[in-house]
């Protein structure tokens, strides 16, 4: 049975600071239905909610990874992060959106680590929602072609 949105609120910590880019109760939501993480949430990386984290992976829907499409050829990367900050799911992170890189802890769907670019969570990529989103802005914007779409 899918996972109620109201189970998730629950144990957010609904303060509704919308850093994770939506009120708690859009964002519990985006949870049940895949299109958010729930690292996005500071709050809930902080020590007094890590029972409720637990909690809610724990009543997260399990499926497949979506499909991106995208294929990564780490050999040609050269872990510019050009494709990191022109990600729009990864802009609604404000320091992203500013040129900066992800830190740690931070959601984000494209990440480099260790100086090569890395999916990290394909499912918060636009093109793999429930509702897909053509978009191909790292492909177009990698300098050296290592990301490509197939199909
Ligand atoms: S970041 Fe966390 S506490 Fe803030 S609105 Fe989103 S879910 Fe609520
Ligand atoms: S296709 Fe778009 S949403 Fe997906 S990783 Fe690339 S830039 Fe981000
Ligand atoms: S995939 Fe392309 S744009 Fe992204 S870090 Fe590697 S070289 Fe730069």
């Amino acid at each position: 049975m899918p996972v109620s949105p109201f189970q998730i609120y629950a144990l957010l910590p609904k303060t509704n600071c919308k850093k994770c880019g939506y009120t708690c109760m859009g964002f519990a939501a985006a949870l049940a239905s895949m299109e958010a993480e729930p690292e996005a949430c500071p709050e809930l990386l902080k020590p007094e909610f890590a029972e409720n984290l637990k909690k809610i992976k724990e009543l997260l829907p399990k499926g497949e990874k979506a499909e991106t499409g995208l294929i990564i050829t780490e050999e040609r990367c050269i872990g510019c992060g050009v494709c990191v900050v022109v990600c729009e799911e990864n802009r609604t992170n404000v320091e992203i959106a500013a040129g900066k890189g992800p830190r740690l802890g931070d959601a984000a769907v494209l990440r480099v680590e260790n100086g090569v670019i890395k999916l990290v969570t394909p499912e918060r990529c636009k093109r793999a929602l429930k509702t897909p989103v053509f978009c191909r802005a790292c492909v177009e914007h990698c300098p050296t072609g290592a990301i490509e779409l197939v199909g």
